[in-house]
């Protein structure tokens, strides 16, 4: 469609003073062109612009003089100039596009995401002439996107730490009590030993006492641990692979950001699952960054998730293609404080394991091939007890 200037003059007039009525069809044509918020463009087959209205002039940065009888891959990013072959080949055998998002350039160099629809022109006799497209600015809802997604990631993030928090006051506040009895019965036995070191019969009660304050800490430690993983647990019969496509979709921006492609797929028909929704994704969300962070000085990195069945369990591996696991964490994995980050608490795989744990599952590791690791969670379909 390519409007000749009365049409056009008409029809950004139209837009500016909508009271105006066009009088014919094409002055209606040229006013839904103008005033269109989406940019209308159509070209030849050979891809050379033909019409290009206001609101591609605004997405874009280039007038209409500008623009017509450029051609259309001036608007594509290096990395997309194949797509131009991929959407005429569709075109010339009379297809429309589906609709699709992709990237585009504007004037001053800058990429914008849209939304993109290609549908074919024909001429009087029925012939394909060009391509008409409609072209939808994306920047701000991916913009908007990426921040709520970001927002969650950082509220389970913070809720996660504040668990932590939680937890490690809790833990310090517990242990203080059999760790300074401990302090006082081996002081104690260092006194013994100094003054009268035959008195085997009070040395062994020494001894005996601090072992049961070193044995009622770690009850506590385990204790609290319990509490941090049962909390408050509501088990609901879930899809599986949905919770943890959910999960993956509140951690996907910030692993995508860190350069990390992640595919996930999941058997057909899986059964529902009685779980603990919030805690499940605990766990995904928990396997997935450690994968990320393992994988961060990776020139590969890539992440797959994959839900199946597995005779009367669902199982969920979640393998990376990072350096594996370091040899001092690998034998004690689960226990809390286990961390090679500075900034780490270790306390990550000792909660997804408590989780997993409780609903009657295990959490286990093995190297990936070539290299890398896998973190595979198993749940029981069938209930079990809280
Ligand atoms: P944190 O992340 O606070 O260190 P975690 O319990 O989540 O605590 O992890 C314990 C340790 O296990 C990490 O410090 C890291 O050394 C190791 N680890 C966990 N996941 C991976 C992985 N996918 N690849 C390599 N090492 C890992």
């Amino acid at each position: 469609m390519t409007l000749s200037s009365p049409s056009r003059a008409l029809a950004a007039n139209n837009c500016r003073d909508e009271l105006k009525r066009p009088e014919t069809a094409r002055d209606y044509l040229a006013s839904i062109f103008d005033c269109s918020n989406d940019a209308i463009i159509a070209k030849r087959l050979d891809g050379r612009i033909t019409a290009w209205n206001t609101a591609a002039e605004r997405m874009f940065g280039y007038a209409a003089s500008e623009i017509i009888g450029k051609p259309v891959t001036t608007l594509f990013p290096p990395d997309l100039l194949p797509e131009e072959s991929e959407i005429m080949a569709r075109i010339v055998t009379g297809r429309t596009t589906r609709t699709f998002e992709t990237r585009r350039v504007r004037k001053d160099g800058r990429e914008i995401q849209v939304s993109i629809t290609v549908s074919p022109i024909r001429n009087a006799a029925g012939e394909i002439i060009g391509a008409s497209k409609i072209v939808r600015d994306l920047t701000d809802r991916k913009a908007a996107e990426e921040r709520f997604s970001n927002m969650q990631a950082e509220l389970i993030h913070l809720a996660r730490w504040n668990t932590m928090g939680m937890m490690a006051s809790s833990l310090a506040h517990e242990l203080n009590q059999p760790l300074a009895a401990m302090t006082n019965y081996l002081s104690a036995l260092r006194r013994v030993l100094a003054a009268q070191p035959q008195n085997h019969k009070l040395l062994g009660e020494l001894v005996e006492k601090s072992v049961q304050q070193g044995q009622r800490a770690a009850t506590i430690v385990q204790h609290v641990r319990e509490l941090v993983a049962k909390g408050k647990s509501t088990r609901l019969p879930e899809s599986l692979a949905g919770v943890v496509r959910e999960a993956l979709q509140i951690v996907s921006v910030a692993i995508r950001q860190s350069g990390v492609e992640i595919k996930f797929e999941a058997e057909n028909n899986l059964p529902p699952i009685e779980i603990d929704r919030v805690q499940i994704q605990q766990v995904v969300i928990n396997l997935v960054r450690n994968a990320a962070e393992a994988m961060a000085k990776e020139p590969e990195r890539r992440l797959n998730v994959r839900v199946v069945r597995e005779g009367s369990n669902l199982r969920t591996d979640v393998a990376d293609t990072g350096p594996g696991l370091p040899k001092e964490v690998a034998d004690h994995l689960f226990e809390a404080f286990v961390t090679t980050k500075s900034t780490g608490m270790g306390l990550g795989l000792s909660i997804c394991h408590q989780i997993v744990t409780a609903h009657g599952g295990a959490l286990t590791a093995r190297p990936n091939k070539p290299h890398g690791t896998v973190f595979t969670f198993i749940l029981p379909l069938e209930p079990h007890g809280m």
